[in-house]
């Protein structure tokens, strides 16, 4: 039986609804989901195994100007995974104004076939639709346009099997175990972490945010988990502690829920606030977390 194989490159703005495609797709939670723009920073790999065909996703950081380092880093993030894409799905969100250009200069040297996803068609009007479409036909010819709802489950399947359709035959490129991403546990519970830190804290506070999972050891019964949230100034740590630590304490409560709820079994987590100034900016901090290789 022939097998097919290949690399998938998502991308599009910031709110497009990527990962939620994404996540269509593998039927697992892969990366955050927030209502709040730049939430995947890193770049995710997802892989989708059957029997004959292995399609490796990754989910980039949302298409943005670069203004300071980490966001720089983030960008050469985008354009890593485009050089090296059998297909690339771009998606865009129904209700963006026709202000792509950002998107169409990200894909201007882009050689992989592209296939564009217009996310959201749920509460849209059939004649926006069919003006999208046009817009899509006339600026960028991809090889194929779906209008689509990540959300809503609608064309999701079509598009997957656009997409199995368009891979070379190639043996797999990752073992086909259970494995459904090359991010370790350590990696994942850092995210759900910071999915807390983005629903309780407003403002700069959760992008000045970094989160280390420091201790992981894994018991018979339980998960003994240590992380570090890492911060650039003392006033953002009395932040994140909040009055008499409730605010720390909330955000630990339900990420040890999450966290559970992910590995199975009883965790103890245990988080520590700690002040690194100007981490955004060091290349060094961002190597270590993981930005930069
Ligand atoms: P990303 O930044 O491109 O990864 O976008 P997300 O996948 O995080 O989605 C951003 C927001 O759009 C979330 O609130 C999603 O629930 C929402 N969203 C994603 N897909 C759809 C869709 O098909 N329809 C609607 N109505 N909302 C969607
Ligand atoms: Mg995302």
């Amino acid at each position: 039986m022939s097998h097919k194989a290949g690399f998938v490159s998502i991308i599009g703005k910031p709110n497009a609804g990527k990962s939620t495609l994404l996540n269509a797709f593998i039927g697992e939670k892969l990366s955050i989901m927030t209502p709040k723009a730049q939430t995947t920073r890193h770049r995710i790999l997802g892989i989708l195994n059957e029997e004959d065909h292995q399609i490796v996703f990754s989910d980039t950081p949302g298409i943005i100007k670069p203004q300071y380092g980490l966001q720089e880093s983030m960008m050469s993030a985008v354009y890593g995974s485009l050089t090296d894409a059998d297909l690339v799905v771009l998606v865009t969100d129904i209700h963006e104004k026709h202000d792509e250009e950002d998107v169409l200069k990200s894909i201007e040297h882009c050689l992989s076939p592209i296939i564009v996803v217009i996310n959201k068609v749920d509460n849209a009007k059939q004649e926006d639709i069919l003006e999208k479409i046009n817009y899509w036909k006339t600026t960028l010819n991809p090889v194929a346009i779906f209008a689509a709802s990540a959300l809503h489950d609608f064309q999701v399947k079509e598009i997957l099997s656009f997409i199995i359709q368009s891979l070379p035959e190639h043996p797999a490129y990752y073992p086909k175990d259970d494995t459904y991403t090359d991010r370790t546990e350590r990696f994942m519970v850092s995210e759900m972490v910071r999915e807390k830190i983005l629903m309780f804290y407003q403002k700069e506070i959760p992008y000045s945010t970094e989160v280390i999972v420091t201790s992981f050891i894994e018991e018979e019964n339980i998960v003994k988990i240590q992380a570090e949230i890492i911060v650039e100034r003392e006033s953002q740590k009395a932040i994140i502690l909040g009055h008499r630590g409730e605010s720390i304490k909330r955000t630990g409560t339900e990420s040890r829920k999450s966290i559970e709820e992910f590995v199975g079994k009883k965790v103890y987590l245990e988080l520590f606030v700690k002040v690194l100034s100007d981490w955004r900016n060091k290349k060094n901090y961002l190597k270590r977390f993981g930005y930069e290789q």
